[in-house]
């Protein structure tokens, strides 16, 4: 009889869990919406200067070879590899010095039988030399003649033109994060301005009656409040321009002041706070009350269950819970993708979290069968994978601690030593 209770128990406390899990979007779904909703990015001309991890609007071909034009790999001498063929150490090979061609200029006469020209890295390649000896295997010789202690095969140490790029390649596709490599590849194509995407105002909006900050001091039932600073350096680190607002207190006046404020400044509002199931949690219903539309709200993930996603004209609010940790991986889990977005990154050009693959060092189990938990781990330089510390959604030793998030499924066990991919968040 007992044992039947304890069942039946049971057998209900799962249905009204599936009941409730009805309300919330898996993770992948929501993630799909929100950027399903993001209108196409603007594009603007920018410096190729100022353009680091800006969003690329257009395929950039090139419009030249590169190098340009055949040229030495070395400091040295350009010859006819068949004049150094049987040079060596012991009986080297002398050639007439007919010229010199520094980094810039270019050469008018030719390499003939019998004669070199010095030569630097990147000058251009005289007529007639199909090699460059260099200057490590020579010597100078008497009056105009220098010692060749080494044989050359032909094409050594020559850069010929068009090798490592040709015109008419592409040298970046739409809608990618330009890196600093990515940006000296445009510059040595002689591209000094290119279109990217607008970058959305981001409007930082932290609320709850608790919240203090500095100068003013600690009092009884107060703290300091800690997610819009955060939420500001992950916002720019996703190419937005921030704009950080004042604290709002919970009330649903001051709620809907302080978004119809942010939503007149900005092209996305970020909240913290106030979207759980109290009487306190104002700003779903402000957000509404000024015309905005919910489209969904809670995500079936740990920490960060309580998420809104809205839209007020072709503007978004994100409302992320309040504790700290839950509002860190909201954000770069469903609020980052969305900022790339709306600067035009395609899926390829990386709107997700930058992942990389360790190994676990203990094991990580997830007891929840409805939701993944995101564990903020430490991934050492072995690769090898811990626990950052404490998991509760309001521990901020080991969200300072981690550099990594891993996803652990719904009643999964993972044991030491398994490899998985974990998510970078030492940003
Ligand atoms: P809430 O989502 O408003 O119910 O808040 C959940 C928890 O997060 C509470 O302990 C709040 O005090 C805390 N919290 C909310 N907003 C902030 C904030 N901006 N900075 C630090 N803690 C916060
Ligand atoms: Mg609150």
């Amino acid at each position: 009889v007992c044992d039947r209770r304890i069942y039946l128990h049971f057998k209900l406390a799962a249905v009204a869990d599936r009941r409730y899990n009805f309300f919330m979007l898996e993770l992948k779904h929501a993630l799909e919406k929100i950027l399903s909703v993001i209108p196409p990015a603007r594009g603007e001309l920018a410096a190729l200067v100022q353009a680091h991890a800006r969003i690329t609007a257009e395929k950039i071909i090139s419009p030249v070879d590169l190098p340009p034009f055949d040229n030495s790999a070395m400091d040295g001498y350009a010859v006819r590899s068949a004049d150094l063929k049987a040079a060596s150490a012991d009986k080297p090979a002398r050639l007439k010095l007919i010229g010199k061609i520094a980094a810039g200029s270019t050469f008018g006469g030719e390499v003939q039988a019998e004669t070199c020209v010095r030569i630097f890295t990147g000058s251009p390649l005289p007529r007639g030399a199909d090699a460059v000896a260099m200057q490590e295997d020579t010597q100078a010789g008497s009056s105009d003649n220098i010692l060749f202690l080494d044989s050359v095969k032909p094409l050594e140490n020559i850069r010929l033109r068009g090798e490592d790029v040709k015109r008419g390649d592409v040298l970046v596709n739409a809608g990618c994060r330009l890196s600093a490599g990515q940006i000296n590849l445009l510059g040595a194509a002689g591209v000094g301005e290119l279109k990217v995407g607008v970058q959305p105002v981001v409007g930082l909006l932290a609320t709850g009656s608790e919240l203090l900050e500095p100068p003013q001091t600690l009092a009884p039932g107060k703290i300091f409040e800690s997610n819009r600073a955060m939420l500001a350096a992950l916002a720019a680190r996703a190419g937005a321009k921030t704009k950080v607002f004042p604290l709002v207190p919970d009330s649903p006046e001051a709620t809907r002041a302080a978004l119809e404020k942010a939503f007149s400044e900005c092209d996305i509002v970020i909240t913290s706070g106030g979207v759980s199931v109290g009487e306190m949690d104002f700003v779903k219903a402000a957000f509404e009350s000024l015309g905005g539309k919910m489209e969904f709200w809670k995500v079936a993930i740990r920490p960060g269950k309580p998420f809104v996603f809205g839209r007020w004209r072709e503007k978004f609010l994100f409302g992320l819970p309040g504790n700290p940790v839950s509002a860190f991986v909201t954000f770069v889990l469903l609020a980052h993708p969305a900022i790339l977005r709306w600067q035009g990154a395609s899926r390829h050009g990386g709107v997700a979290l930058v992942s990389h693959s360790g190994i676990l060092a203990e094991d990580f189990v997830n007891r929840d069968q409805s939701r993944p938990h995101f564990v903020r781990v430490i991934v050492d330089e072995q690769g090898k994978i811990r626990s950052a510390g404490v998991q509760a959604s309001h521990a901020l030793s080991s969200l300072a601690a981690a550099n990594g998030l891993l996803e652990v499924a719904p009643g999964a066990v993972l044991a030491a030593g398994k490899i998985v991919s974990v998510a970078r968040i030492d940003f």
